[in-house]
């Protein structure tokens, strides 16, 4: 269908409107936005068929009709006013400038729109051309995207509340659990053999293990509640205080931290990340057999999108984790030695990790060899450089 402006009177005919500009007269037909052109007083003089697709009304149905015909309330009302007013002091609220407005189709749908005006003047007559594009997909995707992430951020409010709250009504019965088989062997220690004694101690240890579990599950719960404390912190002072709170561990396992450049100043929760680096630099001398044990602590400034990224590293020479459980590790209580090996721990200290690096808006993954040793990368999202 050809692009078309008819008119009761001849002034804005199809040839008129348009005649020294047949080329003008093409692109209009074929751009994907609608365009409308209105005269002075309000009136359509040319609909394009991107227009036509949009409010979904046939050309004779709207050229010579009123453009408020295509706007929903209140803008319809107001719009002879604001065409009086506009051409009377050309204090423009939507020409030359384009905005988000409302649409209405001829079903009266409403919908969300681009619109762009400019003043053109032809024949010296003074005319509108409003550009249109229909956005009413991409509001309806954002629209769903934003209820998408507050049902999310509520449904992990909600299983944060869940672990503070259930870990907080378990630890009563635990510590009653723990204290009662306690009295067990000293009240009644005459009675219990020492077969029953070994079973009434394996059931406090039990407890004891049970209560440092849910002091993690609340510990958890409360690093996604907690705000972060956000300073400007010297790394190298962060790696210093580990190394000197560690250091009968380090001489006692013979491991050494390397760094092989000094590291760079971040804006970050001090306590929170002490944390990651503790955690992860402990882990590479727990799960480490060699002889020597080395732990190097560095970074590498990687280009992102936008701007210089840090990735920081903490690799070591120890036993290497099997591919297949590099996701694993990071979920809670998740370990891969089993309680019988020398080495301790509950299965949370990643897990920890993880979730202090993803509240600094970064993110963590691994590289693994067996027996060779494993190196842990992370960014923390927001940092800088103070070079
Ligand atoms: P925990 O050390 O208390 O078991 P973590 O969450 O820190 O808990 O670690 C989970 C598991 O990941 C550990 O049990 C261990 O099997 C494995 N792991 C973690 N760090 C390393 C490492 N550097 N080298 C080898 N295995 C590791």
């Amino acid at each position: 269908m050809p692009f078309s402006s008819l008119k009761q009177d001849d002034t804005f005919s199809k040839d008129n409107l348009l005649s020294d500009s047949s080329n003008l007269w093409a692109v209009m037909n074929t751009v994907l936005d609608g365009l409308v052109i209105i005269d002075s007083n309000g009136f359509i003089q040319a609909f394009n068929p991107s227009a036509v697709k949009i409010f979904d009304y046939q050309l004779h149905e709207v050229i010579g009709q009123n453009i408020k015909m295509l706007m929903p309330d209140p803008y319809c009302n107001n719009h002879d006013s604001y065409l009086t007013n506009y051409k009377s002091t050309k204090v423009a609220k939507v020409i030359g400038i384009g905005r988000e407005v409302s649409g209405k189709r001829k079903n009266g749908e409403i919908f969300s729109m681009e619109l762009g005006i400019n003043e053109m003047w032809l024949d010296g007559n003074l005319m509108f051309v409003g550009t249109i594009r229909d956005i009413s997909d991409r509001k309806k995707a954002e629209e769903e995207m934003a209820a998408f992430v507050t049902a999310l951020k509520h449904s992990n409010q909600e299983l944060d509340d869940f672990a503070y709250i259930a870990s907080h009504d378990l630890k009563e019965p635990l510590r009653g659990l723990s204290n009662n088989a306690q009295f067990l062997k000293e009240d009644y220690k005459d009675l219990i053999d020492e077969d029953g004694v070994k079973r009434i101690d394996r059931i406090v240890y039990l407890c004891e293990r049970m209560e440092t579990l849910v002091n993690d599950l609340l510990y958890f719960s409360r690093i996604g509640n907690q705000a972060l404390a956000i300073k400007e912190i010297d790394l190298n002072h962060v790696i210093e205080d580990i190394a000197s709170m560690m250091d009968t561990t380090l001489i006692v396992e013979n491991a050494k931290i390397l760094i092989p450049q000094k590291l760079p100043t971040i804006a970050c929760d001090v306590l929170r990340i002490t944390e990651v680096f503790r955690n992860l630099i402990t882990n590479a001398i727990k799960y480490n057999k060699k002889e020597y044990k080395i732990v190097e602590v560095g970074f590498n400034q990687v280009d992102n999108k936008t701007r210089k990224e840090f990735v920081f590293y903490v690799k070591d020479n120890g036993i290497g984790i099997p591919e297949k459980y590099h996701q694993d590790i990071f979920r809670i209580f998740k370990r891969l030695n089993d309680e019988e090996d020398h080495v301790k721990g509950t299965g949370v200290g990643l897990t920890f990790v993880k979730k202090i690096i993803e509240r600094h808006g970064g993110h963590i993954w691994l590289e693994s060899e067996l027996n060779l040793g494993t190196t842990f990368y992370f960014t923390i999202g927001g940092t800088h450089s103070n070079e």
